[in-house]
């Protein structure tokens, strides 16, 4: 059959150039997450067990879109007036185990800094984020932007969501939250205290079914939960 196992095809495309695969450091966007054996997994780089294909592909094609939008946005709020900076920004901490990497800095109408953080979203993410704001509604994103700010020393942050539907921008203009800095680097520093030894997968129920929702989009499903692993392994 012509094109068959076309989407399978493209995801491999993007599973094979898919950033993260060997990182070796705990990046700032992936502090959030709700799996500690996730994050520590990005930590451990190229040690890490395989990952499924489709869903690293599927990660990776949407890091791209992301990033695509991202580009767009950039030039638009340049085309308004804005100067951005520092596009290439980034920091490496607590022996380069912690990094970030910004989209850049903008300056206001007045010439104050803020960290710029852009982001896209579908319809319903969107409109969570609309209705509980950035903090309630993803605080992983917001824990990012925590970071990014404690480190670069910017206490400001400027955090623009697109909408895919339809090209609407979120806005959020926030400072810096001492107690949710405090409760990220408690927890980095849990992490990394594990050194080799993985943390355990996230809770399973009682028939010992993965329910929670980090795991069906996780690319380390099969590894956790498909093969003969150890009760809490
Ligand atoms: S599959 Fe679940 S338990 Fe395993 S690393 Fe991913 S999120 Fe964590």
């Amino acid at each position: 059959m012509a094109f068959e196992n076309l989407q399978g095809k493209i995801l491999a495309h993007y599973a094979s150039h898919a950033e993260g695969k060997t990182r070796g450091y705990i990046g700032a966007s992936m502090l959030g997450h709700a799996c500690e054996r996730r994050i520590w997994l990005e930590w451990n780089g190229a040690k890490i067990p395989p990952q499924d294909p489709e869903k690293l592909g599927s990660r990776q094609e949407k890091f791209d879109r992301g990033r695509h939008e991202e580009e767009r946005l950039i030039k638009a709020l340049q085309g308004a007036g804005y100067l951005v900076l520092d596009r290439q920004g980034a920091f490496s901490v607590l022996n380069g185990n912690f990094q970030g990497h910004i989209d850049g800095i903008i300056l206001d109408e007045d010439g104050k800094k803020y960290v710029l953080e852009i982001k896209s979203a579908n319809e319903r993410n969107f409109t969570a984020l609309q209705k509980k704001g950035i903090e309630a509604a993803f605080p992983g994103y917001y824990l990012q932007c925590q970071m990014y700010m404690h480190f670069l020393k910017i206490p400001q942050c400027l955090f623009l969501v697109v909408n895919k539907n339809n090209g609407e921008i979120y806005k959020a203009v926030f400072s810096e939250n001492e107690a949710v800095i405090s409760k990220g680097m408690a927890k980095l520093n849990k992490i990394i205290s594990h050194g080799q030894d993985m943390p355990a997968r996230l809770p399973a129920d009682a028939a010992g079914v993965p329910t929670i929702v980090p795991c069906q989009y996780c690319e380390f499903f099969n590894f956790c939960w498909t093969q003969k692993r150890k009760a809490n392994d």
